[in-house]
């Protein structure tokens, strides 16, 4: 099959290769329809590496995928062929200590699309287990289920911040991760989200929605702009969605006193923070990592009308131009929030 290859750092073909496309008895086959660039593709072809994840060998890139059932297994009751659909690119062993606690997400053993050495999904068609493959409600598109994968991350972030009705919720950096847990926040019951940067551009589409409440660092400190909006009392529940060792700085003088600092953003190197000052407000640390069990709610959330995530898609390219998407990716224009590639139509 036609695929696109990142070769190895730096280096990105739209070539043939061969990948397993056998269907298990509780797999289903997938024509890909749309597929998102993530940072993470972008940053496996400009770095080679996330962390210890290293390209050694050629992989197909890609894992924020929709498309449309074209066959079943025998044992898939579910699912049918002609089902539109979005997939979770992380398949855990469904058999292991953590997926029997319902975390399967940080089950040590998940295979994962387009992380070293498993092939992502830039490619005509793949097969995948039907227990992690979602029918899409019929109003929503295929690029609204290419969205629900980061998305994911924005709504796990909110189901771990344990939002309560009214909140005011801060979110530290406006990329298209702070944009999907700021929407997160407010359909999980926050009255006002701030959001953070340092881009103007960033701000402008961050704010374009109701409720959420752009914060310029030009132009003032996100902990002025929060006293400001809270009475001088602090966020109920803060995001760190920047991955900036910079932002650890002062960081729980924007939460409130027994509030909540959730990490999202993944800092290159380890950071240090103020633990008398978590201590002395006794906040509480919660971590991110990916989604597990969201998925249907996300779907449930888009199908609702409650989050629209049409606007974040800045641009979209047939598979045919999809370096030239990459290549635009990697760039990182602070107008762009999200990219997405056809593979059909
Ligand atoms: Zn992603």
């Amino acid at each position: 099959m036609r695929a696109l290859v990142l070769e190895r750092q730096h280096e990105l073909s739209l070539r043939e290769i061969d990948l397993p496309l056998e269907v298990g008895p509780t797999d289903v086959k997938i024509a890909l329809h749309t597929v998102g660039v993530c940072g993470s593709d972008v940053h496996y072809y400009t770095h080679g590496r996330i962390g210890n994840f290293i390209v050694n060998a050629p992989m197909v890139l890609g894992h924020e995928a929709a498309g449309t059932v074209v066959e079943v297994g025998s044992k898939v009751t579910n699912l049918k062929a002609g089902d539109r659909v979005c997939m979770e690119p992380g398949i855990p062993d469904l058999s292991s200590r953590a997926s029997k606690l319902g975390i399967y997400n940080v089950d040590p053993s998940v295979v994962f699309w387009a992380t070293p050495p498993v092939h992502g999904v830039l490619t005509p068609f793949t097969v995948h287990p039907a227990a992690f493959t979602y029918k899409l409600p019929d109003n929503v598109s295929f690029a609204e289920g290419a969205m629900v994968e980061p998305f994911a991350v924005g709504m796990q972030a909110a189901a771990r911040a344990g939002i309560a009705p009214g909140d005011v919720g801060a979110v530290i950096g406006a990329g298209p991760i702070g944009i999907m847990v700021a929407l997160a926040a407010l359909a999980g019951g926050c009255s006002k989200v701030l959001i953070s940067d340092f881009s103007k551009e960033k701000l402008e589409i961050a704010g374009r929605y109701d409720g959420i409440v752009p914060v310029d660092l030009t132009k003032e400190t996100f902990a002025t702009a929060i006293a400001r909006e809270t009475d001088s009392w602090g966020a109920d529940v803060v995001f760190e969605a920047s991955g900036s060792a910079k932002a650890y700085n002062g960081i729980f003088d924007l939460v409130r006193p027994g509030g909540a600092l959730v990490l999202v953003g993944l800092p290159v190197e380890p950071v240090t923070f103020d633990v008398p000052g978590a201590i002395a407000k006794e906040v509480r640390i919660e971590t991110v990592f990916r989604y597990a069990n969201i998925y249907d709610r996300a779907l449930a959330l888009i199908g609702s009308g409650k989050v629209d995530l049409k606007p974040l898609i800045t641009g979209t390219y047939a598979f045919e131009e999809s370096i030239a998407a990459f290549e635009r990716a990697a760039k990182a224009l602070p107008t762009d929030v999200k990219l997405q590639i056809l593979m059909e139509g």
